[in-house]
Formats: C-alpha cells, sequence, structure tokens
C-alpha cells in the first residue's frame, strides 16, 4: 500500500509524447544547421563539477562555444541550472545539455546495494525502487542514469559484483528489464523518469581474475547463453542508453567492437539509442595499441558504432576528429549525422527544449519524501538473506531480553550501511545498525557496544579516498584488549549481535580482492564471543562470499549494504518485525580458491558425488545459489508437469503445491530449474528458469503455476553459432534453492 504512483507524474501537467516522425524532424531541422565541429560536440560528454575552478572554467567555455552534448557528475540542481544557461544563452543553436549521472542503488534516498536487490527476487519492488531513484534525480536535473549494471560476474572478488545481480542470466535479465522499466518509466522522457543506460557492455564481469578493467576472454557459448541474456533484456525493456565498457572482450576493446556494437546491439537487437563509452575509453584505445593516437581512436571507436565519448577530467575530446574526418571527405557527413541523430532525439523527448532548466525550490521536496524512505526500508528488509538460524535464535524476542552486546566494527558504521557508489559522505539520512537497535528495543533492554576490531585500510587506497582527504584518523585500537572486551560484553548479555563485513570501500570500482577472509581480525573477535557460548547473531555487510561457513555462531544475516533505512530495516529483521525471504544471487564459496563456481555447472548436485575434484577440499558450496532461510519453514508437494510432452514452440507447464509449515508468516522464492538432457552440446547440470517470491501465511498451502515460454528452451550452440530448440527430455526441479529436490521431467518432441 505505498503510493509510488507519485513516482511517475508527480501531479505536474504533461503533453504526449511526441510521435517519432515529429522527433525526426525536429532532429532533421537542428542537423540542418549544425557544422560538423557543433555535432561532434554533441558526441562529448564532460565531467563538470566546481571542485576544480580551473576544469570547470575550460568546460563552460566549451559549452558556450556548442561543443559539449552531455555532461556527468553535476548533481546540484543550482549547477545544473548554471551549465544549462550557458549551453542555452550563449551556444549558437541553442542546444540544452544532457545531465548523467551513476544512479547506482538510489539518488538521496540509498536502496540497497544492487546485488542485494537482486537478492529479493522481487523485480517489482526493484522497478519501484529505481522509479523513485529516477524521480528523486530528475528532480535535481539529472536526464540519464549509468545505469543499471547488469554485468554477470562468476568471480565476486571483483568489486563491481556490488552493481549486478550475480552469477545467473535468468535471473540478471529479469533485475535488467525491472530497473530499466523503473527508470525510464513507460516511455523514454516520461515525466519524473530518467533514461537508462545499461553497462558494462559486455562481457566486464569476466573480467580476469576478478580484477578491475583486466582483459575477458569468453568463449561464444558464454558470451551468449550467460552474459548477453541481461543486456538484451535491457534492450528489450527498452533501455535508451548503452555503456561501452572499459576493457577487450577477446582481444578487441569494447568501445572499438564493431561486431558488439553494431552487428549484435543495433542489427540483431535493433537499439535504436546511443553509445557511449565508459569515462576515457575511446582515448584508452592507444593503451591498448588498437590505435595509433587520439585521432585515430576516436575514428575507430565512431566506426564501430560509439555514439559518445565520455571524457575523463582534465583530458581533452577525441571526437573533434570525426568532424576533422567529415570536412576531409574521409568520412560521409551521414554517418556523424546517424550517430548524432539518438543524441538529439533523446533531449528532444526529455522535452529539454521547452524546459532545460529544473526546479530549484521543489528539488529538495522530492529528495525529501517520506514514502521514498519507507520503500528503502521494506528493500532492506526484503533483500535480507537468513543463511543460517540453528536452535532458531532469530528473531530476539524484544520481550524475553534484557540485555544486548552490540559487537564489532561495522556495528556503528553509519557511512558504511550506505555502500558504495554514494558519494556525500556525509549523508543526513546515514545511521548506524547500533542506532536503529537501539531505537528498537528502547530503555527496557541493556544494549552495550565495543568495536573489538577494526577493519584495516586498503593497501591501495580507493578513488573516493580523494574525497576523504580530511577525514581525520581514528585514535588507535588496541585490539587484543578490544576482543577481551567484547567476550566481556557478550558474557553479561543474553545474546550477543556481530556486526561485520567489509567497509563501504573494499567494493564498487577499483575494489577487487583477492580473498574472501573477513577483513582484519574479526575472525577472531568472532570466534572468541562465539566461544562463550551465548547466542550469537553475526550481520554481515558485504556484497561478497565471505568466508564464514566453518564458524560455530549460529546465526548469520547477510543485509548486503542495506542503505538509508538500513538501521531500521536490520533492527526488523533482528526482533522479528520483519521477516528475511530473499535469496543468494550467486554460489556462496568455502573460499575464494573454488572460484569460478557457477551452480548451473556443479559436476552434480548429489553430494555424494561432489566432492571428488579437489583432493584436499571440499567441492561443494557453502551455501547454495538460490538459497536463504526463512523465520517459518516451508514444504514444496504434488509436483505436477501438466505438458509432459509438448512440440517445439509449445510453452510447458508445472504446478507445485508450497506450504508454510511454520508458524510464522514469511515469504518464499520458489525456484523452477531445468536441465536439458539430451543436446548437439552438453547443456548446463541446472538452470533457472522460473521464480516467484510468495508470501504465505502459517499452516497456508498455495498452488504455484509456471510456465516455461519456448524462447527459455533454446540455448546458443556454439557449433553452429545460432540458437536452436533441440528435441529432448528434460529434468526440471523446484523447490528453495539450486539445489532443490522436487523433480519432474517433460519431452520435446517433434
Ligand atoms: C565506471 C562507470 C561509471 C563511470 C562514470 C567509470 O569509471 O566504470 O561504471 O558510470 O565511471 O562514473
Amino acid at each position: 500500500g505505498l503510493a509510488i504512483a507519485t513516482a511517475s507524474g508527480a501531479g505536474a501537467q504533461t503533453a504526449p509524447p511526441p510521435s517519432d516522425a515529429t522527433v525526426d524532424a525536429r532532429v532533421d531541422a537542428l542537423l540542418g544547421q549544425m557544422t560538423p565541429e557543433e555535432k561532434a560536440g554533441q558526441l562529448s560528454q564532460y565531467f563538470y563539477f566546481t571542485q576544480s575552478p580551473r576544469l570547470a572554467t575550460a568546460i563552460e567555455r566549451q559549452m558556450a562555444a556548442g561543443q559539449v552534448g552531455a555532461v556527468l557528475f553535476t548533481t546540484d540542481p543550482r549547477l545544473v541550472n548554471r551549465a544549462q544557461r550557458i549551453a542555452i544563452e550563449q551556444s549558437r543553436l541553442k542546444i540544452p545539455l544532457l545531465f548523467g549521472f551513476d544512479v547506482v542503488h538510489g539518488f538521496r534516498t540509498i536502496f540497497p546495494a544492487p546485488i542485494g536487490m537482486a537478492a529479493s527476487w522481487d523485480p517489482a519492488l526493484v522497478e519501484r525502487s529505481q522509479a523513485i531513484a529516477a524521480r528523486e534525480a530528475r528532480a535535481a536535473g539529472m536526464h540519464w542514469a549509468f545505469g543499471p549494471m547488469v554485468d554477470i560476474t562468476l568471480d565476486p572478488r571483483w568489486g563491481r559484483v556490488f552493481e549486478g545481480a550475480g552469477e545467473d542470466p535468468f535471473l540478471g535479465a529479469a533485475m535488467a528489464a525491472a530497473q530499466v522499466r523503473g527508470f525510464q518509466g513507460p516511455y523514454i522522457g516520461a515525466p519524473g523518469h530518467i533514461i537508462a543506460g545499461p553497462k558494462h557492455f559486455a562481457g566486464y564481469g569476466a573480467a580476469m581474475g576478478g580484477r578491475d578493467y583486466d582483459e575477458a576472454e569468453i568463449s561464444d557459448s558464454q558470451l551468449h547463453n550467460l552474459y548477453l541474456p541481461p543486456f538484451k533484456a535491457a534492450v528489450e525493456a527498452g533501455a535508451g542508453n548503452i555503456m561501452a565498457a572499459y576493457m577487450a572482450l577477446n582481444g578487441v576493446p569494447a568501445a572499438a567492437n564493431r561486431w558488439l556494437l553494431t552487428d549484435v546491439l543495433r542489427k540483431e537487437w535493433g537499439f535504436k539509442g546511443w553509445v557511449v563509452s565508459d569515462s576515457g575509453a575511446v582515448a584508452s584505445l592507444v593503451t591498448h595499441g588498437v590505435a595509433r593516437d587520439d585521432a585515430d581512436a576516436a575514428l575507430k571507436a565512431f566506426r564501430a558504432g560509439t555514439n559518445m565519448e565520455m571524457i575523463p577530467p582534465g583530458q581533452s575530446a577525441t571526437m573533434p576528429a570525426v568532424a576533422a574526418a567529415v570536412t576531409a571527405g574521409t568520412l560521409p557527413v551521414a554517418q556523424l549525422d546517424a550517430a548524432v541523430r539518438p543524441i538529439l532525439a533523446a533531449k528532444i523527448r526529455l522535452g529539454l527544449f521547452e524546459q532545460p532548466y529544473v526546479d530549484e525550490a521543489r528539488a529538495d521536496a522530492v529528495m525529501n519524501d517520506p514514502a521514498h524512505r519507507v520503500a528503502a526500508r521494506i528493500a532492506a528488509e526484503r533483500s535480507a538473506v537468513l543463511l543460517r538460524n540453528d536452535g532458531a535464535v532469530l528473531p530476539l524476542d524484544r520481550t524475553r531480553l534484557r540485555s544486548l552486546a552490540v559487537i564489532g566494527p561495522l556495528a556503528d558504521a553509519a557511512r558504511d550501511i550506505m555502500g558504495s557508489w554514494v558519494f556525500d559522505l556525509n549523508h543526513p539520512q546515514a545511521r548506524s545498525v547500533l542506532a536503529g537497535i537501539r531505537a528498537k528495543v528502547g530503555p527496557g533492554v541493556r544494549v552495550d557496544h565495543v568495536e573489538g576490531v577494526r577493519i584495516p585500510p586498503r593497501l591501495h587506497p580507493s578513488p573516493m579516498a580523494a574525497l576523504e582527504r580530511n577525514k581525520p584518523a581514528p585514535p588507535p585500537l588496541d585490539e587484543t584488549a578490544g576482543i577481551a572486551r567484547a567476550v566481556e560484553l557478550a558474557r553479561q548479555a543474553d545474546a550477543a549481535v556481530l556486526v561485520l563485513g567489509e567497509t563501504q570501500e573494499m567494493s564498487g570500482e577499483m575494489a577487487s580482492r583477492a580473498t574472501f577472509d573477513l577483513p582484519g581480525r574479526q575472525r577472531e573477535l568472532l570466534d572468541a564471543v562465539t566461544a562463550t557460548g551465548k547466542p550469537v547473531i553475526v550481520v554481515l555487510m558485504t556484497v561478497r562470499p565471505l568466508t564464514i561457513h566453518d564458524s560455530k555462531a549460529p546465526a548469520i544475516l547477510d543485509v548486503w549494504y542495506p542503505g538509508s533505512e538500513g538501521a531500521e530495516a536490520v533492527a526488523n529483521l533482528l526482533f522479528g518485525d520483519a521477516t528475511p525471504g530473499g535469496k543468494l544471487p550467486y554460489t556462496w564459496v568455502r573460499s575464494a580458491a573454488q572460484l569460478p563456481m557457477t551452480y548451473a555447472r556443479l559436476p552434480s548436485h548429489d553430494p555424494a558425488k561432489a566432492d571428488q575434484r579437489y583432493q584436499e577440499a571440499s567441492n561443494a558450496p557453502a551455501w547454495p545459489f538460490g538459497f536463504g532461510l526463512s523465520y517459518t519453514t516451508f514444504a514444496y508437494s504434488r509436483l505436477t508437469v501438466l505438458t509432459p510432452k509438448v512440440r517445439p514452440g509449445e510453452p510447458v507447464s508445472v504446478t507445485v503445491d508450497l506450504t508454510n509449515t511454520g508458524s510464522r508468516p514469511g515469504e518464499e522464492v520458489a525456484q523452477l530449474y531445468l536441465h536439458q538432457r539430451l543436446g548437439e552440446a552438453s547443456r548446463p547440470v541446472r538452470q533457472l528458469k522460473g521464480f516467484q517470491r510468495v508470501a504465505l501465511k502459517p499452516g497456508e498451502t498455495r498452488t504455484l503455476r509456471f510456465t516455461i515460454a519456448p524462447a527459455d528452451l533454446r540455448y546458443w550452440n556454439a557449433a553452429q553459432r545460432d540458437w536452436v530448440a533441440e528435441a529432448s527430455p528434460f529434468d526440471l526441479w523446484i523447490g528453495g534453492s539450486s539445489a532443490a529436490e522436487l523433480g519432474g521431467s517433460f519431452a520435446v518432441a517433434p
């Protein structure tokens, strides 16, 4: 019952969207007046902020000269208006600027890390959340999100696992499409919405070793079956923009990859928007060794299908080289026009020629809409994954609890609760888990806190560190004494909550890790506190599968980075005012040494056979993909394949009964997995092909129906270099994780 309807209209009187013909005619009229240099200007996007007055002035001069098509990183509405005024009042053709920004998991109101949003397995929730992010961003003058990030990854050492939906293409595609719908609303230019720019096209999640910016070597089969589907889903959902990745895909840098940007994206998928390079990815074609110099890089990127260059602060545009080629007669002007066209069209559809400015007075009211905070809390609750709850330690009973020890380096870390990609370092909404617990229990319960140990700083500072230069260093901590103190507090308390994990700067961009160990002495702290025998609850703040399954802690709750309302959400979860229902969007490996490991390619889901590969270590994950507990229990029964035999092209229908067998209401994500038994290629042991998040009262049974679309029985066959649908028997399973046991089968036969 949340009034998210406000997210789209905001009560504004709006004209219906212009027809394609009207937009085309207006674009033609503009193009007819533009010089090649002005056209190249539209292909250039600059960072614009006033921290460096010298850079800002230089860019303002470019704006006045009609050399800037878009800017990024300007989030203050007054600065938006200032820049827009320069473009409109001083440039010859008065073409307004496009403002882009990394709207990753909220704008002012911060939602959980996207990987956590994916763990909700709730596309409608994800769509509503990004609609709110869009509404806030648009109110501040943004027109375009560099998102969603839809890179599949099998390697959570990669820091950007934070931004994606995990390891699975089916879940990833659902999350990609939901986010595009949320950002863009019903059509491009819809009031209160912004254009979506799915990234990083394509294959960035396969960066070697999980090292940011490294190359990706992806087989043809993996590319089509694993990495591309979320992009295709995003394009089908109408995404107006795409960002080309930094890295080289099978040797060819994405920004100069004609096959990706033109053959697949435009010709095969019919993408009509514009492609922006990642920051500096055009000039870096020189570093990659595929371009002689900047001019050569510009032409290579342009010819491959890059429409716009994102230019890092302090660097100059390379796209003027494209204008020079037109003037020299070596590039047809029609090609330049075709590249500029979707950018001008976006500006027209957004209504920028009519209303270029943003209402500075209204922006704050939109940012502080209480409905947005409620939505953020619900999202944080629904994204949490309960990994272990031995002896039903959770939820804590507020009526019986007298004292609680809240321990750990992240317990009182308000900044970290927001996660990466939040640039407001003193975010007014940031509150710690400790504060949330104190507010929840009130004065009747004694809450003691000790940090215990500290998470050591990174070996190489994060790119954000520059922004935090003036932050005072915390006083040194005696960690041995801290652990002793934590043990003492735990002994005196009825229960201990340990908030552990990684600081926010340990994931996101340029934030890869080589291990999944709890950083610093956190493990020692955890083991010491667990040894007291008191009920210990670990709240994990991380986006990685940290190595913790071998701890004896009876309860482990992963809350990712829960965002603006994380404090209240976590307290609600701990005390049973909310029930965890999230499920893992990736395989939780036992250690980074097991990577890559995906449920789709586990040698067997039969535990007896799974342990035969490594001689000194387990082959089973700590927790499988799709896993997550609740405060209640669920049972699956009566799986019925309604269509045991189908012809090619026909859908498959299955029903199953789901029962809440516990004594509390709860939500379960029912998951359907398939296996094609026979094919020209060896098919994954399991593939997710359906899911539903269902709320059930205690004792309630619901019959769920799954329909598998014929398209979901196809796969890319590398030998035939095409999508194929083969006649075969199929196995299927439905259950609460990828290790689901209840199965059935059907056959596709001509
Ligand atoms: C990142 C992109 C981001 C861009 C602008 C790049 O370094 O890879 O994901 O959108 O910066 O912030």
